[in-house]
């Protein structure tokens, strides 16, 4: 490593003095100085020094046609040259509509979901689908629906409601005495259940046998369909959300579809309800929305839901100052154009297949435990030869992650599952290198 340039240290220094880092336990951060990134082009992100990193994960999971792209440039310029920001309350304004009509098309193919309620980040976008589920049932006179079913291992974000929603131990454990208190079924991925290849069928059954057991006591069910991405990348058996369609449509409660994550193409399509044609009652969008911009959320409802709203009565007594903020909204726009004509989602397949062959090529690493996979959304888990966890204090997943960094790579971990959530947009050439890094960064690490 070169000594950093003075410009470099003087905002390492300035960073560890003042900024306290998301998900970070913050005493190992003070003892390394950190990677500052200043720029990015295309899919890499360019730090102080000048040194290019390909973006592994997305910029955490959000980026879609990379960095300073010129349209999306362009489109946030123009809207600049009108107005930043204005309130939708009491106001309406061009963006947020027209995204409002763009999102139903995209996302509700079976046109269920007809409207639009915007804030500005995951988190906020599950807070208010759980709101808006338990007021629905209220303002039907249906009082005693008080309760949410969600799965263990899942993430919503990190606002009280949606915490209370997650299953993480190690985020969310030390909250539980703040909150709402909700009745948790399993995993239904195939590595965390006891049952194996069984899981699907197990879990249904023990939705089922919830839902039975609190019988009208029950709003709404919660998933992240397809893959449950911060509790380590756990897909689920094919099959799986469109029986649980059915289950929580038989049963009469509401589903909500969290495509916080797995939304705007990160799975292969558009979004992971279209793998399975299910048609949620509520689905949360986010950190893809604005192609990976600026901060924006939508949650999006049935005709049905917004009707028992209209009342004066019956009022959502729920907003955020920047709600469907115009610069956000008008990016957004241009990201949905460019996925049309781009055709990215069209163009995924041949990079999910060298994703997948990659995936196959380190299956025989001796520390490469097993490994999971939907479209750009990857684990890699980690362990001893001998499939023994490693000892957690050793940090082994953030260890490979910051030797990837002398491979031009940038990823981040979930514990000792190593996290690959390429844009889907990605260019092959980018996409192989990125592989290639980090397969070279496996082996290298573990040669010892
Ligand atoms: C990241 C994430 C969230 C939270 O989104 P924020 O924008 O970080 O609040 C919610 N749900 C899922 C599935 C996520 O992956």
């Amino acid at each position: 490593m070169t000594t950093p340039t003075a410009k470099t240290r003087r905002l390492q220094q300035a960073d560890q003095a003042h900024v306290w880092h998301p998900f970070t336990p913050m005493r190992l951060w003070l003892d390394t100085p950190p990677l500052v990134i200043e720029r990015g082009e295309g899919f890499c992100l360019i730090d102080t020094e000048g040194r290019r990193y390909i973006d592994g994960v997305s910029s955490l999971w959000c980026n879609v046609h990379g960095h300073r792209v010129a349209e999306l440039d362009a489109a946030l310029r123009e809207q600049l040259d009108r107005i930043a920001h204005t309130t939708l309350l009491g106001l309406a304004g061009p963006p947020s509509i027209e995204l409002a009509g763009r999102l139903v098309k995209a996302a509700s193919p079976g046109g269920g979901l007809t409207r639009v309620f915007y804030s500005d980040a995951g988190a906020t976008a599950v807070e208010i689908a759980a709101k808006i589920a338990y007021q629905y049932w209220q303002n039907l006179g249906q009082a005693r629906r008080t309760r949410f079913i969600a799965f263990r291992e899942g993430y919503h974000g990190d606002t009280i409601g949606s915490v209370s929603l997650g299953g993480i131990d190690t985020f969310h454990r030390v909250y539980r005495p703040l909150l709402f208190e909700t009745i948790f079924v399993a995993s239904p991925c195939p590595h965390v259940h006891p049952a194996g290849d069984g899981a699907a069928a197990a879990v249904l059954a023990e939705v089922d046998a919830a839902l039975a057991a609190h019988a009208g006591e029950v709003c709404a069910v919660t998933v992240e369909p397809l893959v449950q991405g911060a509790g380590g990348i756990l897909t689920h058996p094919a099959g799986f959300l469109r029986d649980l369609r059915e289950l929580t449509r038989r049963r009469d409660v509401l589903l909500i579809a969290d495509e916080v994550a797995t939304g705007f193409g990160r799975t292969g399509r558009m979004f992971a309800c279209h793998h399975e044609a299910v048609e949620p009652d509520l689905m949360c969008l986010a950190k893809g929305i604005t192609g990976g911009y600026l901060p924006l959320a939508a949650t999006l409802a049935t005709e049905a839901i917004f009707e028992a709203f209209l009342a004066p009565d019956k009022t959502f007594y729920h907003g955020h100052t920047y709600t469907g903020n115009a610069l956000a909204c008008a990016v957004a726009i241009a990201s949905l154009e460019r996925f049309q004509r781009e055709r990215i989602i069209e163009r995924m397949g041949p990079k999910i297949e060298r994703i997948a062959s990659f995936l196959g090529g380190i299956a025989s690493c001796p520390n490469v435990l097993r490994t999971r996979q939907c479209g750009m959304m990857v684990g890699i888990d980690l362990a001893l030869p001998d499939g023994e966890p490693f000892d957690p204090a050793a940090r082994t997943g953030a260890a490979v992650c910051t030797r990837a960094r002398e491979h031009g790579i940038l990823i981040r971990p979930l514990g000792d599952t190593l996290v690959l959530m390429p844009a889907p947009a990605m260019d092959d050439a980018t996409l192989a290198a990125l592989l290639e890094g980090v397969g070279r960064t496996i082996e290298e690490h573990f040669r010892g």
